[in-house]
């Protein structure tokens, strides 16, 4: 099926650069925000805003969520009631439980469920360069071969829908690490009375190096943090990741760690919305707690 519509429902951060990135493959696009404004700003690309999830959903071969959690995702799929045998290609971070709420939804409603969370942040998405943790039943994988083709650059297939949103918390679990990792040791360099920038410089290029601990240690150092990956969303994906880690049996003391950081550092900036979570420094600074 070379023209597969798709009705993306969710136009924030991720689902803006997701539908840009259709519509730059030429795929018909149909958008619902909540916020209509943010679903009218990306009608330039081509994209149809719609008034509802349900006119959105009306029609379309595949339904796309990229909402905040599972209680959105659940709420907007079933106003939305695509027809049955509707494709649903469930990107949006849920983790475990919230999965498996996504998988009985969808037999409610009759869906053909992909589970499939996306590694990747704000420029990825709007470049086509997400990996995708896709897992989900066979059949589904023609028709959103054109969609994979446009949104990632990296398809994981991994099985039965549900798998996808459990290794996006190992993944996960990997990213906050390396964050708050960084955050802690720009924030002991400098406390150290170094320049932290000394810190970056000397893992360039070693065997412990990571392009992801030079481009957030770099807002860090810099005390500027425009969202890629929102504070509030990372603690919102750290309190998956330790239900996650409780239910596998897994201690869950090194993202409770994390999580009290974050939680620190969301007090200190007003907005957790609106800051990267490279804002998490700010939770390490200062307090000597
Ligand atoms: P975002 O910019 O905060 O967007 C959140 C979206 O969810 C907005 O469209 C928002 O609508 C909608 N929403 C929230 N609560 C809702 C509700 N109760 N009913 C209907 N809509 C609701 O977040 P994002 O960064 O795009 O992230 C979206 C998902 O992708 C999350 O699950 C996140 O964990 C995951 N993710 C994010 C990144 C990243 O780097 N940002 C990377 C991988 C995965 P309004 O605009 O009306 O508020």
């Amino acid at each position: 099926m070379a023209h597969v519509t798709v009705a993306v429902l969710g136009a924030g951060t991720m689902g803006a650069g997701m539908v840009t990135s259709l519509r730059r493959a030429g795929l018909p696009v149909r958008v619902w925000n909540r916020d209509p404004a943010k679903a009218q700003a990306l009608t330039g690309t081509g994209a149809q805003a719609a008034a509802t999830p349900a006119e959105a959903a009306d029609g379309a071969d595949v339904v796309l969520t990229m909402l905040l959690d599972a209680d959105a995702v659940v709420d907007v799929v079933t106003q939305a009631s695509p027809a049955a045998g509707t494709t649903w290609l469930q990107c949006s971070t849920v983790g475990v439980e919230g999965a498996d709420r996504t998988v009985a939804t969808a037999r409610d409603l009759d869906l053909v469920l992909v589970d499939c969370p996306v590694l990747g942040t704000k420029e990825p998405a709007a470049n086509g360069a997400l990996t995708l943790l896709a897992s989900g039943p066979e059949e589904a994988r023609e028709r959103l071969a054109p969609v994979f083709d446009a949104l990632g650059s990296k398809t994981v297939w991994l099985g039965e829908a549900g798998a996808g949103s459990r290794l996006k918390m190992a993944c996960n679990s990997w990213l906050f690490m390396l964050t708050t990792g960084t955050a802690q040791a720009v924030a002991l360099t400098r406390g150290l009375g170094l320049d932290p920038q000394r810190f970056l410089d000397a893992i360039a290029g070693g065997p412990v190096d990571s392009p992801y601990a030079h481009v957030k240690g770099g807002l860090m150092i810099a005390g500027d943090y425009p969202p890629s990956f929102a504070l509030g969303g990372a603690a919102k994906d750290a309190r998956l990741i330790r239900a996650a880690l409780q239910g596998a049996g897994v201690s869950d003391r090194l993202t409770a760690a994390v999580l009290a950081t974050m939680e620190a550092a969301a007090e200190r900036v007003g907005d957790p919305a609106a800051v990267d979570m490279a804002a998490v420094l700010e939770g390490l600074t200062g307090s000597g707690d």
